[in-house]
């Protein structure tokens, strides 16, 4: 057996459990030992009935205090029972498990383990673990791994699979050369993966869980290494260098542009002329008008006869694009389409054609742009907007569309320039630090949920001069599990505080496409004045006549996730408010409000967000496309970060073959 045989061919694995192995794309047996855990369970020293915390999965330790009593509902067995100690009692349900009436007898104390929760006023656990006391000693500190699932997969397969697969742990190719490894101490591949699989204590999984981010960070680094060698070598295929169409833009805009996004254009200018292809990063703060950049490049691009595609991360975003697009080109004579998920077919099919024969001059959409169906005619220009939501493989995928267009990507992130020059070292940067003239920094307030109906008061005012209103929910509709505003109920509640004439409409990312795009539409066009929303607004969305930006629940959110969402405000000239209720008592929660009460700069607040995030964030293997990384953080892991960065620099010192290390094998992972 090899581990790049298939996962059936481990014993205990039929072809049933391959099957929903393969939806979690593990196909192999290398895939199966590479797929780490998304947490650990650990099981601690029982509680108290009486102090366990109800909704969370709790150890008690009692004592069986009544028959166990077994009922047949239609096809369903359950055996029930109570359980007491001298702190309380708690009912204990299992279903279609009869054998457990010979198990449990009055008086035996077993440890039972499981979710608490309350019905009919009584505490009830259902389906819980038990434990004999000693079992029970012997598991305890130990860490079991959970996995991500997927329906009909268990937990208990997925452990049972890797841990048959151990035995070939030692096969596992390791990408790290061997003299990086001896010169940076780092720890045997082999060590890791099985520590970080089923480790012995939690500190032993942190060093192992180190070798892995390390492991992510230098492939990464390695390709960055690639591409940044790839760009140098690449020559410019498309020379743009007549500039009086933009020029003539520029001089007709409604507004000046500020130095910073002067420079930018410079910059752009300078890369898209010269002899090399542009890779540029533009960095600026929310509201500092990075659009207006984008625009300028897209039309210069157009002007000199080739097509753009400008990329955004949400479909409501990249509608906006369109209409500002089609707006702000209306006297250019520029052809532009918008492509995103849930376009229909014919139109896409349309659009498909037009692209390719070229009677498309700008694409402006979803990741949809990206693929494979899609086939440019000559593509010169690729933008993404908001390239934090991206990963770099999305980008290196959409600048191979065509022969090595320009590529020009765009971030509000305010990472360190330390951290910037790591992550995009294969990017040159433009920095837009200054803000438009006409704005008037954001007025903060942090209060409580009784200051709501002045909050409600303020905004009446505020409709009344014509201005809109963004509040901010965490949450869809209601939950058991969680206690926090949702958009459902709230714009429910929220009517009686305001006149009939003000029309509140709601906003959510279960919504469909279409009901997205109205409601922002009639947003746009004013004919809502309050917008009930969760996140989903909070990147890009621009509509300068908001003023007041209300978060519920801001202690449930991140600093920078804030500011994101502060900066739907403040885009116009008109004084704009955010305010931030916060329903929790927790003076960390408030400290952390403070920050962004005080300061309306990313850049500090984003320093600040880096001194206040504990190391309590190791956990969650990432499975979304939404970060870089599955198990490295760069925040967290700068120190590591930093190591590999150094890793690949000796490498790259010593005229080590880089092309080597990153097989197909390898990138799978990243
Ligand atoms: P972001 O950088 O967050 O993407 P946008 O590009 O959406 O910001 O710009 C925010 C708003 O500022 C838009 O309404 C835009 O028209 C306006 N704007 C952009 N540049 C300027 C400027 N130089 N002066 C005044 N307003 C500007
Ligand atoms: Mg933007």
């Amino acid at each position: 057996m090899n581990v790049k045989d298939k996962v059936e061919s481990l014993k205990g694995v039929g072809k049933k459990t391959a099957a929903l192995f393969s939806k979690i794309n593990i196909n192999t047996i290398a895939d199966l030992l590479r797929y780490y855990p998304r947490n650990y369970l650990i099981y601690g020293e029982p509680c108290d009935i009486e102090s366990a915390v109800i909704g969370e999965r709790v150890a008690i330790k009692a004592s069986i205090s009544s028959y166990v009593d077994v009922k047949k509902v239609r096809k369903l067995t359950i055996v029930t029972c109570n359980a007491k100690d001298v702190t309380g009692q708690v009912r204990l349900v299992w279903y279609n498990s009869p054998f457990l009436k010979q198990v449990f007898h009055i008086g035996q104390t077993y440890i039972f383990v499981g979710n608490l929760s309350v019905r009919k006023n009584q505490l009830i656990i259902e389906h819980p673990e038990y434990y004999s006391i000693e079992q029970y000693e012997s598991m305890k500190t130990s860490m079991q791994p959970i996995y991500s699932l997927t329906a009909g997969l268990s937990n208990k397969t997925v452990t049972k699979g890797v841990k048959a697969a151990l035995p070939l742990i030692d096969e596992i190719k390791d990408t790290v050369p061997k003299e990086i490894i001896d010169k940076f101490s780092l720890m045997p591949l082999e060590e890791a993966i099985n520590g970080v699989h089923f480790p012995s204590d939690f500190d032993s999984m942190l060093l192992c869980r180190n070798r892995l981010v390390f492991d992510e960070f230098f492939i990464f680094l390695v390709r960055m290494a690639m591409i940044r060698e790839h760009n140098v070598k690449s020559v410019n295929n498309y020379v743009i260098d007549d500039f009086t169409e933009i020029d003539k833009f520029i001089a007709n805009l409604p507004f000046e542009l500020t130095n910073g996004q002067r420079e930018a254009v410079n910059d752009i200018k300078n890369d898209i002329s010269s002899n090399s292809v542009m890779n540029r990063l533009i960095q600026g703060d929310v509201g500092s008008g990075k659009t207006a950049v984008a625009e300028i490049a897209i039309l210069a691009t157009v002007k000199n006869g080739y097509q753009a595609a400008f990329m955004a991360p949400t479909e409501v975003l990249a509608k906006q694009h369109y209409d500002s697009l089609i707006k702000d080109y209306k006297d250019y004579d520029v052809r532009v389409e918008l492509l995103v998920g849930s376009t229909k077919l014919s139109e896409k099919r349309r659009i498909y054609e037009a692209l390719t024969n070229g009677e498309i001059d700008v694409l402006v959409g979803t990741h949809a742009l990206i693929q494979d169906k899609v086939v440019y005619n000559n593509l010169a220009l690729v933008i993404t907007d908001e390239q934090h939501r991206f990963g770099v493989r999305q980008r290196e995928k959409l600048s191979k569309k065509g022969e090595d267009p320009h590529v020009l990507v765009m971030s509000a992130t305010p990472i360190p320039r330390t951290l910037a020059i790591i992550m995009y070292g294969d990017l040159d940067i433009s920095i837009i630090k200054d803000m438009p003239a006409n704005r008037k920094p954001i007025k903060n307030c942090v209060v409580g949920p009784k200051y709501r109906p002045t909050a409600y008061k303020f905004m009446s005012d505020q409709i009344g001069e014509g201005h809109q209103i963004y509040i901010i929910c965490p949450m869809v509709e209601a939950s058991e599990n969680v206690e926090a505003e949702n958009v459902i109920e709230y714009q429910e509640r929220i009517k009686e505080y305001f006149s009939s004439e003000v029309n509140i409409a709601y906003l959510h990312g279960k919504m469909s496409a279409d009901e997205k795009n109205d409601i922002m539409e009639s947003y746009v066009r004013k004919e809502i004045d309050i917008l009930i929303s969760t996140t989903v607004i909070e990147v890009g969305i621009n509509n300068p006549n908001s003023t007041v930006m209300m978060i519920e629940n801001a202690e449930k959110f991140g600093l920078s996730q804030l500011h994101q969402l502060r900066g739907r405000v403040g885009r116009g000239d008109a004084q704009s408010y955010c305010i931030m209720l916060c329903s929790s008592d927790n003076s960390d929660a408030q400290k952390r409000l403070e920050i962004l009460n005080k300061s309306n700069d990313g850049f500090f607040i984003a320093n600040e967000d880096l001194k206040l995030r504990g190391p309590g964030d190791f956990f969650g293997v990432r499975q979304s496309g939404d970060m870089l990384f599955m198990l490295g953080d760069i925040y967290n892991n700068a120190d590591i970060l930093k190591k590999a960065s150094d890793a690949v620099n000796y490498l790259i010192k010593e005229s080590f073959p880089l092309e080597t290390l990153s097989d197909n094998n390898t990138t799978v992972y990243l």
